[in-house]
């Protein structure tokens, strides 16, 4: 099974990314994880890119293509989270996917409304080590991530004019992936707890099992 998930931010791509991950034994690449890590860093890359990130834009798609290919070279079994984001990143991977003879299984697409983005984006917190996400107050920042440790922070792209930045990325390209995808598409409602859209996934990607 090789699949990418798309959809608005806060559509909860990088949590059930993560299980159905563990549950169908699929490399995981999280570019928005990737990129953050970077950042963390402040590696040549994380210094490129950090005003991007945290504004809301998107990173250069030539940058992130060749990292995701470099990173999933030699799996025969991935998912990748958050990307493609757009029309040429999405080419450019089944341009690649082609070359090494491993075509995509389909394409997952998690949709909320963007009343629900704003409400789960708005004071959130983000692990950058393992990327657990918690809400305020349950969780403050400074507070010890429950998985790993880590101390928990507000992502800067979680502050609300960021938010509507993505937003707007969101419209303007990464929706447009749902034509793309049209011949290999799964739709996902996103709303309701974590563990019911997990369970809609879990049926769902069984076809490609
Ligand atoms: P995410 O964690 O997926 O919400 O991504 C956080 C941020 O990382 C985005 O707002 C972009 O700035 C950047 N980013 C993540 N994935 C991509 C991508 N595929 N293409 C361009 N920028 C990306």
């Amino acid at each position: 099974m090789r699949i990418v998930f798309f959809g608005p931010p806060g559509s909860g791509k990088g949590t059930q990314a993560e299980r159905m991950s563990k549950r169908y034994n699929l490399h995981h690449l999280s570019t928005g994880l990737l990129l953050r890590e970077e950042i963390n860093n402040n590696s040549e890359l994380g210094k490129r890119i950090r005003k991007i990130v945290e504004s809301g834009h998107l990173v250069d798609d030539e940058i992130v293509n060749e990292e995701v290919f470099s990173k999933v070279k030699g799996y025969d079994r991935f998912l990748l989270d958050g990307y493609p984001r757009n029309l040429i990143q999405a080419e450019g991977l089944d341009d690649y996917l082609e070359k090494e003879k491993k075509p995509l299984s389909g394409a997952i697409f998690i949709t909320i409304p963007d009343a629900e983005v704003i409400e789960r984006l708005s004071g959130r917190l983000t692990c950058s080590q393992c990327g657990f996400t918690g809400k305020q107050p349950l969780q403050n920042p400074g507070d010890e991530c429950p998985r790993c440790g880590t101390i928990l922070v507000e992502r800067n792209d979680d502050r609300m004019e960021v938010i509507e930045q993505r937003l707007v990325h969101y419209y303007n390209f990464t929706k447009h992936l749902e034509k793309y995808y049209h011949d290999r598409l799964l739709n996902i409602d996103g709303m309701g707890t974590v563990d019911q859209v997990t369970l809609r996934l879990e049926e769902a990607l069984s076809i490609w099992e």
